[in-house]
């Protein structure tokens, strides 16, 4: 049985952490305590989890933050058809 290493994720992408949406690695931030350099968070979701951050610490000192739309629904929702036709062509299993 052929391992599905680094080479395979570097094709196909990798699933995220926060959304589980399989992305490209151009769509994850590096981060150097990982053993393969990139954070298990895609961008979206880093991005998301700042916002969050933000909130707390405005909510903290008493200040408001605008609210944005949920961004990573959305590009979820863009990277879904994206996604279909990957596994569909390479046949892999969804990983869990
Ligand atoms: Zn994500």
């Amino acid at each position: 049985m052929a391992t599905r290493g680094e080479e395979d994720i570097a094709r196909t992408g990798r699933r995220c952490g926060g959304c589980k949406v399989r992305k490209p690695l151009t769509d994850f931030t590096g981060d150097r305590s990982k053993k393969d350099g990139l954070s298990v968070y895609c961008k979206a979701c880093m991005s998301e989890h700042n916002r969050r951050a933000a909130e707390r610490r405005a909510a903290r000192d008493g200040r408001t933050i605008k609210h944005r739309a949920t961004v990573t629904a959305q590009i979820a929702a863009e990277y879904r058809p994206f996604i279909a036709g990957n596994d569909t062509k390479k046949d892999e299993p969804e990983g869990k």
